[in-house]
């Protein structure tokens, strides 16, 4: 199964950190001219911003907020850092309706000093403690499964299965999951789950890039579509047999990219899209 060449940008999202020398303003107005039409917000790109201005000069543009990025790192052994981590997330949920963006992905965190199951709980914990605060502002959030590689520290929610177990249990319509080709790819259940996030209607958010090979960074070295190992099209062609419909985001922290002229790294991330995606 393959899914259909994309021909036009109507469903392209780019995360600001993609194009991360760029300020949000700059960012905004080369998206739009470029007729990008979604953009994915990460909080850094608000710092010593007005956010609700930000959120209309987006609009402005043209832009859909597609998601800020992120909340998350719910996991730590002291409890006086677990109750800072939900704070900080509360934050993160009046940023968002501030700014306008309906969706606020997880990456969920991991403390290397407890086990991973400790981490989970406390994971779970955390997402339950800002439900209410979500859903009273209009918010949904989205928990994105990491690669294996992540465990130590930025998640101790892995696989897809993980995340879809997880918002099952947490059982409310504010809660899915984001998935993301670069840490998900290699998964051999991932077509079951995607098709479990249909089932369950909670596939909120899909990222996409590339793996390289090899990758000389565990972080900063994300492909473009098309650069390295992932079959980003048959992934979504998956995605799409759910009934998804949202923007496919353009993902990418690389030390290479980010050494670029932006302009053109826009120019080539269109293209992949066209090509790759
Ligand atoms: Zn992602």
């Amino acid at each position: 199964m393959s899914a259909k060449q994309l021909t036009d940008l109507s469903q392209l999202c780019i995360h600001t950190i993609t194009t991360k020398p760029w300020g949000i303003e700059e960012a905004a107005k080369n998206f739009s001219d470029e007729g990008v039409k979604g953009i994915t917000v990460w909080r850094d790109a608000l710092v010593n911003r007005n956010i609700r201005q930000t959120g209309h000069l987006l609009r402005n543009h043209g832009l859909e907020i597609v998601s800020l990025c992120r909340g998350g790192f719910f996991p730590a052994k002291e409890k006086k850092k677990r109750e800072a981590a939900i704070d900080d997330n509360r934050k993160a949920i009046e940023e968002a309706v501030e700014l306008g963006a309906p969706l606020i992905v997880l990456v969920c965190g991991a403390d290397p000093a407890q086990p991973l199951e400790d981490s989970r709980k406390q994971i779970r914990w955390g997402i339950e403690a800002i439900i209410p605060d979500a859903a009273a502002a209009g918010v949904k959030l989205a928990i994105e499964p990491l690669h294996p590689m992540y465990a130590d520290t930025r998640s101790a929610i892995n696989t897809l299965a993980q995340a879809n177990d997880m918002a099952v249990q947490l059982n409310s319509s504010t809660v899915g999951v984001a998935v993301d080709v670069y840490h998900l790819w290699w998964d051999p259940m991932l077509e079951t789950e995607i098709k479990r996030c249909g089932e369950n209607d909670h596939l909120f958010a899909f990222h996409i890039c590339d793996w390289n090979t090899p990758t000389t960074d565990l972080l900063l070295d994300r492909g473009l579509m098309g650069d390295g190992a992932i079959p980003v099209n048959k992934i979504r062609a998956w995605v799409e047999a759910t009934g998804f419909n949202g923007f496919y985001e353009v993902e990418i922290f690389s030390n290479k990219y980010w050494k670029e002229d932006q302009a053109e790294f826009l120019k080539k991330i269109i293209k992949a899209y066209k090509e790759n995606s």
